[in-house]
């Protein structure tokens, strides 16, 4: 009869610690979601440097931004578009040469 008892024994003990693991796990991989955020080198890095796209107005950070060099200074664009748009803006308001 002892090793019957002693087999329950076993059974309990190993059902209450996979439970107990179980439950340590599961709100582990619960919050590791959660917990992803505090790794943002990345960001840091974008949001660290932000300038005014001179076409409509929006800051852009300057690691996604469009580049565009107009007489040595250099202008952050949010898009491509913007850049288009505004030497198209800038080529009309030059005075004609004629
Ligand atoms: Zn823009």
């Amino acid at each position: 009869m002892t090793f019957l008892l002693r087999f329950l024994l076993f059974v309990t003990a190993f059902y209450i610690l996979k439970k107990l693991v179980n439950y340590l796990f599961g709100k582990r991989a619960g919050s590791s979601g959660k917990h992803a955020k505090p790794s943002t080198g990345t960001r840091k890095e974008i949001s660290g440097q932000t300038v005014k796209d001179p076409q409509c107005g929006t800051y852009v950070a300057t690691s996604i931004a469009v580049p565009l060099q107009v007489k040595g200074k250099t202008y952050h664009f949010c898009s491509t578009q913007c850049r288009d748009e505004y030497l198209k803006d800038s080529d009309q308001s030059k005075p004609p040469d004629t």
